[in-house]
């Protein structure tokens, strides 16, 4: 299969991560006999130093021409007292809006090896596999008025708008019911019903579609007892579906159960342009330049690139089991290491993964013989 993918490495580690993930796909390229070809893009701090924007066109027509984007990391402490519209992140709020990039789906899974990693107890960690499907471009970061005004009264007062059409909840809902149809086949739907006007309505639309997929449990959620039920018993979640804010808290929290940033994978889908993928990390600027960030974020998020924008499924299934047998092994970068582990350099964790790789894929190969 030919495609072409927008590689925007960005700042910080986002080009020692980048790179380990192309040498990844080139390997997976090899294997199953296809032709992904990169067109490389500015995003961010070097898109500002170059072009004098976070964003430049050319890198946003390179995105929409593309079949799907990776994205390392943007930001570091060179930007952070440039005016508002030279932040770097300006550039990811950017890349969303112009490709509609409405559904954003985190991962979460406790790898078992990992235990030691997170503050939560292995009992309650160990088989954790869920997924945080977030609206991504609406709701109260993007309702007007969003202000500071006087009231009638003169008192300085601040309005932020929680605003959803029902077009904007009916396909952030049918992505989740989608994702849920592929995997274990339940919903859980989390929003603030007993208070909030938005989230009455939001239930009610889940219901009406919930009658287009009979196979999925569909239940509904109070966010502050989903909080709760994250962290008391996270194996009781499969997709959990919900508005912005709330799964912008509920995500993070949620990261807390796979014991290290370096871990958790992202895509941000649109209804019919290419997908956006990436780590959830940031730039991590106290480590750039020196080989040592954790790649696995983002070769988590190439798995998910290779199966949600081109069905690649056992080539994405090969990546995310080749990382679990890297790390049932031992091997650590140092942000996920203790003191007994083999601690590998970026480059060093690539090549372990992409040994794996070959070693599984040539397994499959003669099993299927
Ligand atoms: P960060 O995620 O960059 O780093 C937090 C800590 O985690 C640091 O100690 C870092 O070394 C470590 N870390 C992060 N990723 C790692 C990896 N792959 N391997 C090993 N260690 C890793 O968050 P921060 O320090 O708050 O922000 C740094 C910069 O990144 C800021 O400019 C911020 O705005 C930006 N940022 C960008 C994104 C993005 O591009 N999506 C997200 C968050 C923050």
């Amino acid at each position: 299969m030919k495609k072409q993918i927008a590689i925007l490495p960005g700042d910080g580690i986002g080009k020692e991560i980048i790179s380990s993930a192309i040498t990844v796909l080139n390997e997976i390229a090899n294997l199953f006999d296809h032709d992904f070809s990169y067109e490389y893009a500015r995003i961010g701090g070097e898109a500002i130093d170059i072009d004098g924007t976070p964003l430049p066109e050319e890198t946003i027509k390179v995105c929409k021409e593309s079949d799907a984007i990776l994205l390392g990391a943007v930001g570091g402490p060179k930007w952070d007292n440039n005016p508002p519209d030279l932040r770097p992140e300006k550039g990811l709020l950017g890349i969303r809006k112009s490709l509609q990039l409405f559904a954003n789906l985190r991962p979460v899974i406790a790898f078992d090896s990992l235990s030691d990693a997170s503050t939560l107890k292995p009992s309650v960690l160990n088989g954790t596999d869920l997924m945080i499907v977030r609206e991504l471009t609406g709701g109260i970061y993007f309702g007007q008025p969003s202000e500071r005004r006087k009231a009638k009264s003169g008192e300085e007062i601040a309005v932020d708008t929680l605003y959803y059409s029902r077009e904007e909840i009916e396909r952030i809902v049918r992505k989740g019911f989608e994702l849920a149809a592929l995997r274990r086949r339940k919903l859980t739907s989390v929003d603030k019903a007993n208070v909030l006007e938005s989230s009455r309505m939001w239930r009610e639309i889940v219901d009406e579609i919930a009658h287009e997929y009979p196979g999925v449990e569909v239940s509904h959620m109070l966010v502050d007892n989903a909080a709760m039920q994250l962290i008391r018993n996270p194996k009781q979640f499969d997709v959990i579906v919900t508005e912005n804010m709330f799964g912008d808290i509920l995500s993070d929290e949620a990261a807390m159960l796979t014991g290290s940033l370096g871990m958790l994978s992202s895509a941000s889908l649109s209804a019919n342009g290419p997908g956006l993928y990436e780590p959830a990390h940031g730039s991590a600027p106290d480590i750039a330049g020196q080989n040592k960030a954790n790649p696995l974020a983002t070769l988590l998020s190439v798995a998910m690139m290779l199966k949600y924008s081109f069905g690649m499924n056992n080539e994405g299934s090969l990546i995310e089991k080749s990382i679990e047998c890297v790390l049932e092994e031992g091997y650590r970068t140092a942000d996920l290491a203790d003191h007994s582990e083999l601690i590998l350099s970026t480059d060093e964790m690539t090549n372990k993964v992409i040994e794996t790789i070959t070693i599984l894929h040539k397994s499959t190969k003669m099993s299927a013989n």
